[in-house]
């Protein structure tokens, strides 16, 4: 039987769904929420809904965005001529943080998975076209996952676009094969798109 009053409990479990929380890293954290001064357990839930109701995508990007249009979109210094092609908002945050990129971004929001009944409808591939025809691009740099699902999506993209005036590249190697840019070093991740190659 469950030892904890039901509120508590009901904690526990929900803490217990964050990723890498087990049940006992769950339990310490609810007994440090009960403890904690009611000030701090409002923000925590503030910040909590926060996520939930300012966070929108941006319009044009795809990126998280608390306006309509993303930080790095309103940028004006961000450079225009160029959209590196991401699958998730984590993989743009890694690019990001490594300070040596300065163009736009376009976040899909997934890749091609056929086995899982992902097409390219369940992606943000039409809006990029668009961007294409509407924006004065010169290259998109293809930075998915250097694994199955991403190349196979790299390669999908790469036809798409090959009708379209504008330069195609690829990250270069030095992200393992089956790797997640997100977690790939930064020095790494610099190389790797100052050694992009052509498709
Ligand atoms: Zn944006």
């Amino acid at each position: 039987m469950d030892p904890y009053p039901a509120p508590v409990s009901r904690l526990i479990e929900k803490l217990g769904k964050l990723p890498g929380i087990g049940r006992k890293s769950a339990t310490r954290m609810a007994f440090h929420i009960l403890n904690a001064p009611r000030s701090y357990c409002e923000e925590l839930a503030t910040a909590v809904m926060g996520v939930k109701d300012d966070i929108r995508l941006c319009k044009k990007c795809f990126n998280l965005a608390d306006a309509g249009l993303c930080g790095i979109c309103r940028n004006p210094k961000r450079d225009e001529h160029l959209i590196c092609v991401v699958e998730d908002p984590s993989d743009l945050i890694a690019i990001e943080l490594t300070g040596g990129y300065r163009g736009l971004y376009h976040v899909l929001h997934g890749h091609l998975d056929p086995l899982q009944g992902k097409g390219p409808d369940t992606l943000h591939i039409e809006e990029l076209l668009m961007r294409l025809k509407t924006e004065p691009v010169k290259e998109v740099i293809i930075a998915t996952n250097p694994d199955a699902p991403g190349t196979t999506t790299a390669l999908y993209l790469q036809k798409r676009l090959a009708p379209f005036n504008v330069k195609i590249t690829r990250l270069a190697q030095g992200i393992p094969v089956g790797g997640d840019i997100e977690f790939v070093d930064s020095r790494t991740l610099i190389a790797s798109l100052k050694r992009r190659s052509e498709f």
